[in-house]
C-alpha cells in the first residue's frame, strides 16, 4: 500500500457533494451498502478483542457525522473506521464524535490524557438495527 503520497481523502473537510453522496449510500440497505465500491470488507481475524462485544459489523461504509464541538459535517471513511478498529483496536461501538481540528487541538491541550479521540458513547453509538425479514 503506497498512498501516503495522496493526503487527500480523508473525510475532512467534504465537500457538499461528497457529504451527499456518503448520506446517499448511508441510507441504502445493508445489502447495497455492502456492496458498494466504497464499502470494505472486515478482516474478522482483526477483530478479536470485540468478540465478546457480539457486534461486529458485517463491513465498514463512509459515516458522515457532525463535529460535537464545532458542528463542522465531515465524513469517517471507511478505510479510517478499519484502521481504527482493526489497527488500532478501538471499541466496536465507538464513532468519530468530532472533526479531526478539534481532535487535534484537545490532543495538544491535554497531551498526558490518553488520546480519546474517539468516544464511546451510548447516545450517539451507531445503532444495531434488527435485520428485517
Ligand atoms: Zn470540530
Amino acid at each position: 500500500m503506497n498512498n501516503r503520497k495522496k493526503r487527500e481523502d480523508t473525510g475532512r473537510n467534504p465537500s457538499p457533494k461528497e457529504l451527499r453522496e456518503a448520506e446517499r449510500i448511508l441510507s441504502l440497505s445493508p445489502f447495497q451498502q455492502q456492496n458498494h465500491p466504497t464499502a470494505l470488507e472486515v478482516d474478522y481475524e482483526k477483530l478479536d478483542h470485540v468478540r465478546t462485544y457480539g457486534i461486529l459489523p458485517d463491513y465498514y461504509i463512509d459515516r458522515p457525522f457532525t463535529c460535537r464541538k464545532c458542528g463542522k459535517r465531515q465524513i469517517w471513511k471507511a478505510k479510517d473506521q478499519k484502521w481504527y478498529y482493526e489497527e488500532a483496536k478501538g471499541n466496536i461501538s465507538a464513532i468519530a464524535v468530532e472533526c479531526h481540528e478539534c481532535r487535534k487541538a484537545k490532543k495538544q491541550s491535554n497531551q498526558n490524557v490518553s488520546n480519546q479521540n474517539v468516544n464511546a458513547q451510548k447516545d450517539g453509538a451507531p445503532k444495531q438495527v434488527p435485520k428485517k425479514k
